[in-house]
């Protein structure tokens, strides 16, 4: 048994070192198969504990991290919140800035979003939910935007801003020489809201609920690696830098998320409920500071917009 699980282990490290090699940093793992991982992990210090034998599997719990170190599996304490990935290196976590080739980041993205779309960590939302709303558009963009939760309308679509709120969003994002696909959108919270004994509106995520979820933003950053992030109003800017922020003092001065040059605006619903024009120009002078950190050329026209009239 010992001489039998030993050889099946080094076969497995062997596999993944390879996958290592080649530039695989994800690797989807059933949960039942990391429970199987798990349990038979439990027996190895008896097995692998002799001098001179590397160092013994170790394991936690079944939601924790397989990580590969130092040519042994190993699975580590459960982070603080949890892992919504499971890791392939030597580094456990993907710091921000690691490279990653297009296949190893679209495997490790679907991997995730797969996790997100069975995610029962909230189960008042879990009931009211009828979508996860992951994220959409092009996962190597330079440009992240990032807001609070979805709404109505985008938990029957399951995709974010596609309301009032996010066709204008749409629109400024064009103006911007892109479009949503060229782009990034995601939200702070997965699921919407519930508002029991209402029949419409929306609600503010609490800070709990946003503290379950961003991991998963978390990790969509990490792998995306955008040049900038967008966050969109005071919700989002709380839940990306967990403390408070109001949004009228902090608009238009860069912020560090991750590593990551942080850019925080007004949220287009507000730009929708204000007559206010100076607060559109607000909001465009914000993206013509987002066009130039990421080398977007920025016409005549573009610069002039919101500045007559
Ligand atoms: S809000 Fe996030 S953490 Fe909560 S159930 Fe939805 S996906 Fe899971």
């Amino acid at each position: 048994m010992s001489a039998d699980y030993d050889q099946l282990l080094d076969a497995t490290i062997t596999y993944f070192e390879q996958l290592k090699a080649q530039g695989t940093r994800y690797v989807p793992v059933l949960p039942e198969t990391l429970a199987g991982l798990s349990r038979a992990a439990a027996s190895l210090p008896q097995i692998r504990s002799q001098p001179g034998t590397p160092a013994p599997v170790t394991a936690t719990s079944a939601k924790a991290s397989a990580v590969l170190m130092d040519g042994v599996a190993v699975v580590p304490k459960l982070p603080p919140v949890f892992s919504p990935t499971l890791t392939l290196t030597s580094a456990a976590p993907l710091t921000p800035g690691t490279p990653l080739s297009l296949d190893a980041k679209t495997q490790a993205i679907a991997e995730l979003r797969e996790r997100a779309m069975v995610c029962v960590k909230c189960p008042n939302l879990v009931a009211s939910r009828k979508n996860v709303v992951f994220g959409v558009g092009d996962i190597s963009s330079q440009i992240m935007f990032v807001g609070e939760a979805p709404g109505a309308e985008e938990d029957e679509q399951g995709e974010p801003f596609i309301g009032a709120a996010g066709q204008l969003l749409t629109k400024i994002i064009q103006t911007m020489g892109l479009s949503r696909q060229t782009v990034y959108i995601a939200n702070i919270l997965k699921c919407r809201p519930d508002t029991p004994g209402q029949t419409f509106g929306n609600r503010k995520p609490t800070p709990d609920e946003m503290k379950t979820c961003v991991p998963y933003l978390h990790a969509q950053v990490d792998l995306i690696q955008p040049k900038v992030l967008v966050a969109l109003g005071s919700t989002a800017i709380e839940g990306l830098l967990s403390k408070p922020a109001y949004i009228t003092k902090i608009r238009g001065q860069w912020h560090t998320y991750r590593g990551i040059p942080l850019m925080p605006t007004f949220h287009p619903s507000y730009l929708l409920r204000t007559e206010a024009l100076q607060d559109k120009r607000r909001v465009w002078e914000d993206m013509l500071q987002v066009m130039e950190k990421v080398g977007l050329p920025v016409s005549d026209k573009q610069r002039g917009y919101f500045l007559k009239g």
